[in-house]
């Protein structure tokens, strides 16, 4: 590459050229939505409930589609119907008890979202993003650390989330009204502690729902996010199946530095069937 077209390259990355356009056509098109205090919710809820969908149609096809079997975790274990609705069932409960009347709190209280007329640049988008996820994911490690060193805030707050030892991806929000609540207080937090853009802020919480559905789906892809991060950076899927039947191992959601820091990191082993799961397959 030429040095004119490098130094081209360099500002598309450093001035707004790149997202401009794409700021532009939301602005010009979605104004009134995009300032709505709602959207975000919305957005949050809708990345979720489409992700958990497709997973779960692949989950419910799986048994008799060895093309998807073979990228699960636990291909020898279906997961049943009747866990899909126990979780559907939680997920919907804290929606209406919890999410719901936090969303319309924040229609009445929350004024509308200022929209810059200037994009973010491309360099600032992907920095606030990370950023995000940096310190998101040191809140719920030491969180999730707490959770599981304290018998009385794991039997309260936690121990609902681990009833499943193979996630699949409706686990990832069956959880209890105190940990929802952290999570979605940090990820609202964090954005404006960063002074991200609306933008940077958007795509933080629609990656933040995709890597941690991901982290539940139970599915080992190509293109899931640990084998696209290098260096064994990301823990991703296998990793956080394996704090599922290892409570005290890979406590942090994305990341694996502070589990390598702090002593909690664990390799997943493969799986194999133990003798009740093998009764339960058979039963279902
Ligand atoms: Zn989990
Ligand atoms: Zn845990």
């Amino acid at each position: 590459m030429s040095s004119s077209a490098l130094g081209q390259c360099l500002s598309f990355t450093t001035q707004g050229l790149v997202l401009q356009p794409v700021w532009d056509y939301l602005i010009l098109n979605h104004h009134e939505s995009l300032r709505s205090p709602l959207f975000p919710v919305l957005l949050s809820i809708t990345t979720y409930f489409l992700l958990v969908g497709v997973y779960t149609v692949l989950d419910l096809l799986a048994p008799t589609w060895p093309s998807i079997r073979r990228y699960q975790l636990h291909p020898h274990l279906a997961v049943p119907p009747s866990q899909v609705c126990t979780t559907l069932g939680v997920t919907l409960y804290n929606h209406l008890l919890y999410i719901f009347p936090a969303a319309v709190a924040q229609w009445l209280w929350k004024p509308p979202t200022p929209l810059p007329a200037e994009a973010p640049t491309l360099w600032g988008f992907f920095l606030g993003v990370l950023g995000c996820l940096l310190v998101f994911d040191l809140q719920y490690y030491l969180w999730h650390l707490l959770h599981h060193r304290v018998p009385w805030l794991y039997r309260t707050f936690h121990a609902v989330h681990h009833q499943y030892h193979r996630p699949f991806s409706l686990v990832t929000q069956h959880l209890s009204g105190w940990e929802l609540f952290s999570v979605g207080f940090w990820a609202t937090l964090d954005p404006i502690l960063l002074r991200c853009h609306c933008l940077t802020t958007w795509a933080f919480m629609v990656f933040n729902v995709y890597v941690s559905t991901e982290d539940h789906c139970g599915y080992d892809f190509p293109w899931s996010t640990h084998r696209l991060v290098p260096f064994g950076l990301w823990g991703g899927a296998p990793k956080h199946d394996a704090h599922h039947q290892r409570p005290g191992t890979n406590l942090a959601p994305f990341f694996s530095h502070w589990d390598r820091l702090g002593g909690t990191h664990g390799e997943p082993t493969i799986s194999e069937p133990t003798h009740s799961e093998e009764l339960d397959h058979v039963k279902d």
